[in-house]
């Protein structure tokens, strides 16, 4: 009998022929996962399922706690593993050891069988384990409403008894479908779209527009943890960090501040075009969010995002503020996000800035920018690391 963290997938399981890449990568994402911890352990796939087997029981906990946090897992659950033999001897024992170790209360069992070939039905299986339970403890059987329930999955390579799964994010693997520059700012909206797509499978890279003589490191050091806490979904994090004090000092120069932070926004798309193109990326992941803000309305979203060269994944333009700030919180990033930083988009903006600005009007308004120039200047000066999950923050 083997300790052990059992993972279900979500979304892959409606990938038809491509399935088992999926599954690989999935695998892959788990290790690094486990690593990025500092779990020991062998990811392995048995038929629908994942088996994390774990060195040492006392890092049970910590595993499952990563591993929740890994795209394409829809739960994951402590789980023994045992010999399929026809007497279910192994699986017996194995369910009053789960069903020990579970809060008190009414039980049932709930077998699948993804071995075919096995003698007995689930049906069969769930009877004779539970006959074994009752008779081993003083708990009701409930099968209509149990407080616990515990799973036996009979594979070609095993039997998994579990219960206890905790829910996991869904989505896709990271590496299943693209990569993306995301735009972190340092607030909350931000952090929460870059996990989003992370969450959809994309590679993201985190680019930071940074003014150094107007914000301090503090700001630095804020969204290298809010990467830090990413990576947990992501496996690791590369961040640019972008120089901005040029492109804002020509800005505040030759545009009226009502439409300053039109214009930044726009700068930032200008710049993300040659980082996009260097990380290999396909599109740009900001946390607009339709009317939250003056640079929000319908028609300034409109003219900041003509400035992109690719497609702009706003994930969170339909979700409202109480949504997004549950979100942060279940992520981990909500912490990060509140702590106060000096915000370069409000670098000598109006304080009624203009929320109905048109294409043209702002084309005009840059019209004497040297764009290429600042975009030059600011690609130059751009620092590049990579962050990793802080084993210490579990
Ligand atoms: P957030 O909560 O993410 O800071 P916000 O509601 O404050 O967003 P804005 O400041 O208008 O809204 O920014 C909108 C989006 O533009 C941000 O979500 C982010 O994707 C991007 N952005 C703004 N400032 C920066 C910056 N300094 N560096 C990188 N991206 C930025
Ligand atoms: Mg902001």
């Amino acid at each position: 009998m083997g300790r052990a963290v059992l993972i279900h997938y979500a979304e892959i399981g409606l990938k038809g022929g491509n399935r088992p890449q999926f599954v690989r990568r999935l695998a892959d994402r788990l290790r690094q996962g486990l690593d990025n911890a500092g779990v020991s352990g062998k990811v392995g796939v048995h038929g629908a399922r994942l088996l994390a087997r774990l060195e040492k029981d006392d890092q049970l906990e910590r595993a499952i706690e990563v591993l929740t946090r890994v795209p394409g897992v829809a739960n994951a659950a402590p789980a023994l593993v045992v010999e399929t033999t026809e007497d279910l001897a192994g699986v017996k024992e194995a369910a009053i050891e789960v069903l020990a170790r579970a809060p008190e209360g009414s039980f049932k069992i709930e077998t699948r069988r993804g071995d075919k070939a096995f003698p007995l039905t689930s049906i069969q299986i769930s009877q004779a384990v539970g006959g074994a339970c009752a008779a081993s403890s003083e708990r009701p059987v409930d099968v209509h409403n149990p407080g616990v329930t515990v799973r036996v999955e009979v594979t070609k390579t095993g039997t998994f008894v579990s219960a206890g799964a905790r829910p996991g994010p869904g989505g896709l693997p990271v590496g299943s479908t693209t990569k993306l520059l995301a735009f972190l700012s340092g607030g909350l909206d931000s952090p929460v779209a870059a996990w989003k797509m992370i969450r959809r499978g994309a590679r993201v890279t985190a680019v930071h527009f940074h003014n150094r003589t107007f914000q301090g490191n503090a700001v630095l050091e804020k969204i290298e943890d809010l990467c830090a806490s990413l990576a947990w979904a992501a496996g690791s994090m590369p961040l640019l960090v972008v120089p901005f004090e040029g492109c804002q000092r020509a800005i505040v120069g030759a545009v009226p501040a009502s439409h300053r932070m039109i214009v930044y926004r726009r700068a930032m798309f200008r710049i993300g075009a040659r980082l996009a193109a260097a990380e290999h990326a396909l599109g740009y992941v900001t946390g607009d969010s339709l009317g939250q803000v003056a640079s929000q309305t319908a028609e300034n979203i409109r003219t900041i995002h003509a400035a992109a060269n690719l497609p702009v994944y706003a994930p969170l333009v339909g979700s409202d503020k109480v949504e997004i700030t549950e979100l942060a919180r279940r992520i981990g990033t909500f912490d990060i996000s509140i702590r106060p930083h000096d915000d370069c988009c409000t670098y000598m903006v109006a304080t009624r800035p203009a929320v109905k600005s048109t294409l043209e009007e702002v084309t005009a308004i840059e019209d004497g920018i040297d764009w290429d120039e600042l975009v030059e200047q600011a690609v130059a000066g751009v620092d590049r690391l990579t962050v990793n999950p802080d084993p210490a923050s579990l």
